[in-house]
């Protein structure tokens, strides 16, 4: 008998091959490379660690060739020089040709993986941590099997997470969402069999509108929000404290938070 053992989550060398604005503040930039036919992933919010490099470099410094001793090396890497190190979603993926497609939200003021997605081009390369394994722990949304009702909630930075989710979920299953996107242009047609009303917000305002809202009666229902994480905290507690939701079936996560670039955000945590 052979027994493979496949790790869960693997490196992959990838270079932009084109970029299309989605809106005033969205870009979508699809990545190809030769690893990809080692990349598996079920989809809805599948997370990844994104690697890019700084202005001046011609690829990302991530030292993964040492193993398991890469997170130590990268971290001794000189600042300037040590890759840029965050978080994004699988949008899409696809086969014949492998391609994977990323959504960047371009915020104001940019951070150096958003300023990097506004300047994109093809051949551009980065390092991304993903998985290889299609079931996986960086991929949060999991409802319950007996759920009657899933209640989404994110802002721009949740919008590929959530558009994902929709696309994969079934005719008949109950979902109510809310979107929350810096402008008007930034709005999207989103696709599912799914019985789902949308309820997008352009500037401020999301939370206030699901807080008021009045929800479909539902005996089991799940909640998944992201996005900034004071909002993200706000709508826990409201949907614990005020709606009286049974918290083992709310999935929340704090995507990024004002203030506050990555590295701050992952050492407050
Ligand atoms: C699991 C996970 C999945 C994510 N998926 C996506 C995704 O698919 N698409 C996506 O665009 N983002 C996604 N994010 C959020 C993204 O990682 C952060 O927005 C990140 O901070 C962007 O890095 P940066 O270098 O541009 O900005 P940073 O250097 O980290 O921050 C610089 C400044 O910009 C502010 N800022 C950061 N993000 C935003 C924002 N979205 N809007 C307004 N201001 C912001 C910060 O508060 C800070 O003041 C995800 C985060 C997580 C944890």
């Amino acid at each position: 008998m052979t027994t493979a053992v496949v790790a869960p989550f693997r490196f992959f060398s990838l270079h932009v091959v084109r970029t299309r604005r989605l809106g005033p503040s969205l870009v979508r930039v699809t990545f190809a490379g030769q690893d990809l036919e080692h990349f598996f992933s079920d989809g809805h919010d599948q997370s990844l660690s994104l690697f890019l490099p700084h202005p001046g470099q011609s690829e990302p410094r991530v030292p993964h060739e040492l193993g398991d001793g890469w997170w130590q090396a990268w971290r001794e890497l000189p600042d300037g020089v040590r890759a840029v190190m965050r978080s994004y979603t699988l949008r899409a993926l696809r086969r014949d040709p492998d391609e994977i497609d990323v959504d960047f939200v371009l915020h104001t003021p940019a951070g150096p993986a958003s300023a990097w997605a506004a300047g994109a081009g093809a051949g551009d390369r980065v390092v991304l941590l993903g998985p290889a394994l299609a079931d996986n722990r960086a991929i949060r949304f999991r409802p319950p099997g007996d759920t009657d009702l899933i209640v989404l909630w994110g802002d721009g930075s949740a919008l590929p997470a959530i558009a994902s989710i929709l696309e994969s979920l079934p005719a008949g299953q109950r979902v109510r969402v809310w979107l929350e996107v810096h402008d008007a242009g930034d709005v999207q047609e989103l696709t599912t069999a799914a019985d789902a009303e949308v309820t997008w917000v352009v500037g401020a305002g999301s939370v206030d509108a699901l807080r008021e809202a009045r929800l479909p009666a539902a005996e089991r229902p799940y909640v998944w929000i992201a996005g900034e994480s004071g909002c993200v905290k706000a709508l826990r507690r409201h949907f614990v404290r005020e709606r009286g939701f049974d918290r083992r079936r709310i999935t929340f996560v704090g995507y990024w938070r004002q203030g506050m670039n990555e590295e701050q955000l992952r050492a407050a945590e």
